[in-house]
């Protein structure tokens, strides 16, 4: 049987549920409802949570910093959440420039994120998308301050190839802690480009983004057929449903990701940790992996 696990720790920053809360699609709450899905993100473990300034473009959003601000509401309501939570969020994505990741724009931009989030420090801060016009040096060097002057404890990138991971990490003093590949039994990029066992050759915890494919996974469109019919395959055998196969799928990756689930629904957040309860087996994985690609491995 593979390792799933209901946990994974991030270094200094602790014990994190291995399932987190995404907040992409949190905008257009009222601080009631707002507050309930933290709540029930949090009772169901979802203790990291991850958010970014850019978040609030869509989904309903209007405005740049949308989603930081509905969750700084949420803690200034609430102060006690602010110690509950492990705060991840991300800068460096600057519509419609689009990527800026220079001393002067990072800097203020997580002065920016503070002030939304009505909070002191940042616990994980990721560089959102590479800047191919930034020197890696540089990066570092913003980074390194940020995390000397306490306003970000710890530090991680998002959508870096691994050879962009190694060239930040060789000028970086501060480590990085985590990656953030889109990885999913519908997108399995992660597991072939490197990225996966880069993490595992340096300690990197993968945090996957729609780890349902945005919902696709649950609904089917767009996927392969074969792929729906191996999840619900399993999904009978295990009695749950798709979602919860397809969680399992990535919480069972050798790596030991973290699933950013993105749900706004309360009741699919807490049902969500029904992947804990999956036994997956190496044929069963490699089911998916070849429905998923649909054709047979050599
Ligand atoms: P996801 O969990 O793959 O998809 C969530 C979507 O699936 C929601 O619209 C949800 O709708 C829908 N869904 C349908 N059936 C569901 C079910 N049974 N259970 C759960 N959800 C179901 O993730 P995502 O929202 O695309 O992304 C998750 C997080 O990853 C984001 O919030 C963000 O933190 C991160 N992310 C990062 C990047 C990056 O570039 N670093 C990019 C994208 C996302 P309901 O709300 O109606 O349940």
């Amino acid at each position: 049987m593979l390792k799933i696990g209901s946990t994974r720790s991030l270094g200094e920053l602790g014990t994190v549920g291995a399932l987190a809360f995404g907040h992409w699609r949190f905008v257009g709450h009222d601080l009631q409802t707002a507050t309930l899905l933290m709540e029930t993100a949090l009772d169901a473990g979802m203790n990291l949570i991850d958010t970014a300034d850019v978040y609030g473009l869509d989904w309903g959003g209007t405005a740049f910093g949308q989603a930081e601000e509905q969750l700084g509401e949420v803690l200034a309501a609430n102060p006690a959440m602010r110690d509950r939570i492990i705060l991840a969020t991300k800068g460096g994505i600057t519509p419609p420039v689009p990527y800026d990741s220079s001393a002067a724009y990072l800097q203020q931009a997580v002065e920016d994120s503070l002030r939304r989030l009505q909070t002191d420090r940042v616990d994980l801060y990721q560089i959102h998308r590479h800047d191919l016009y930034s020197h890696p040096a540089e990066v570092a060097g913003t980074l390194d301050g940020l995390v000397d002057s306490g306003k970000v404890r710890a530090l991680g990138v998002s959508n870096h190839t691994p050879a962009q991971v190694e060239a930040l990490t060789e000028h970086l003093r501060h480590p990085l802690i985590t990656v953030q590949p889109e990885y999913s039994v519908a997108n399995l990029v992660a597991q072939r480009d490197g990225t996966l066992d880069q993490a595992m050759r340096k300690g990197l915890v993968p945090l996957a983004w729609s780890p349902l494919r945005g919902g696709a996974v649950v609904t089917g469109e767009g996927i392969r057929t074969e792929l729906s019919v191996a999840l619900d395959s399993l999904a009978d055998r295990e009695g749950t449903d798709r979602a919860s196969i397809a969680l399992a799928f990535v919480l069972a990756h050798p790596s030991g990701p973290v699933a950013i689930i993105g749900s706004q629904n309360p009741e699919r957040l807490s049902s969500a940790t029904s992947a804990f309860e999956v036994t997956l087996d190496r044929q069963d994985v490699y089911t998916l992996v070849q429905a998923s690609e649909g054709q047979a491995l050599p």
